[in-house]
């Protein structure tokens, strides 16, 4: 057995309380794996409290349940927290995950930060959720899966991998998928609830199209206004998914979506094929992925810099590469 998740089991079998944390504006996976692995607990330790823990929540996956309430940091004091798919401490959407008498780490990303007394950090993983799903399959005889649980863990397989199509999809993926499916979980109804959109957002899809930007060396990107948001009537998260609408330009390989705030930062989101842009994430108060990654910028001026950074690098990937789209 992995000798991570061993000590892991131990400590939850050790503690009374568990408090689960995951990183502020969640996607799919951040939800599925908090919400994913406190069903399971539960499910296993009817005994036990288990409370997730979390400041912030995405309406778009309103579809997996609610949260719950957050305690008293009082409350902290005895209990074991466990943070999940969150690389870093300033990520972690409630503060006071350090109240905790332990805290646990299970990630994905890289691993910049160390801040918990015990990590499990597998950053080949296509998601957290599949580390969770790992963690069931080395506990099979000890825990106790259900349909909703396998629900949660599966949504977060199926998103941060971009519906098994990104590289880090292993063969391990999809056993541990088919291991989870086979609890019986209704793909159709998950399906429906990721793709449906308002009517409104193809709207707002069709405007992205028009007004996209491609620079020189192929890097495709749009700056979201707050007068945009307003005119389409989106929330910030219907604004931040126009990434994912310029993910298949031929001879593009970068694309990113600038997407201003109400209080002046304009977050960045930089997705990439074949060639690593976390770089570039991490010189704009950021980082994440190699070919998914987060980032802040506060003016025009650097949005600037950014994209033509941007430029250089997949130019020179460009002349040094055959073989890309
Ligand atoms: P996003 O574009 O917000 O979906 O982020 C893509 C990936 O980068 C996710 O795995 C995030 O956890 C990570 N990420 C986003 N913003 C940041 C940031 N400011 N610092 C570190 N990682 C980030």
């Amino acid at each position: 057995m992995n000798e991570q998740v061993k000590l892991i089991f131990e400590k939850i079998k050790e503690y009374d309380k568990i408090l689960i944390f995951r990183h502020f504006r969640p996607d799919g996976d951040a939800v599925g794996s908090s919400k994913g692995l406190a069903t399971l607990l539960k499910n296993t330790f009817p005994e036990k409290k288990i409370y997730l823990q979390n400041a912030d929540f995405a309406e778009y996956l309103a579809f997996l349940g609610g949260e719950d309430e957050l305690l008293a940091p009082e409350e902290y004091a005895d209990a074991l927290g466990i943070v999940v798919d969150t690389a870093t401490q300033d990520r972690i959407s409630c503060k006071n995950y350090s109240l905790c008498k332990e805290l646990i780490k299970i990630d994905h990303h890289i691993p910049v930060q160390s801040y918990a007394g015990l990590e499990w950090v597998e950053e080949h993983r296509s998601s957290c959720c599949e580390m969770i799903a790992a963690f069931y399959d080395e506990l099979k005889t000890e825990l106790k899966m259900d349909e909703a649980a396998a629900t949660l863990i599966y949504t977060g397989m199926v998103t941060d991998s971009g519906r098994f199509r990104f590289r880090e999809v292993s063969p391990e993926t999809m056993r541990l998928a088919g291991l989870i499916l086979s609890q019986g979980i209704d793909t159709e109804w998950l399906y429906a609830n990721l793709y449906m959109k308002e009517y409104h957002t193809f709207k707002f899809e069709g405007y992205v199209y028009k007004k996209m930007q491609i620079s020189k060396n192929g890097v495709v990107s749009m700056f979201i206004t707050n007068k945009m948001k307003k005119k389409f009537g989106l929330s910030s998260e219907d604004a931040s998914a126009a990434v994912s609408y310029m993910d298949s330009v031929k001879n593009s390989l970068v694309w990113i979506a600038f997407i201003e705030s109400d209080d002046g930062a304009i977050r960045v989101r930089l997705r990439s094929r074949f060639l690593p842009i976390s770089d570039i994430a991490e010189r704009y108060r950021g980082g994440g992925h190699a070919c998914a990654a987060g980032a802040t910028v506060y003016s025009k001026a650097e949005m600037k810099a950014l994209v033509k950074e941007a430029d250089e690098k997949l130019k020179e990937y460009k002349m040094a590469h055959e073989g890309w789209l």
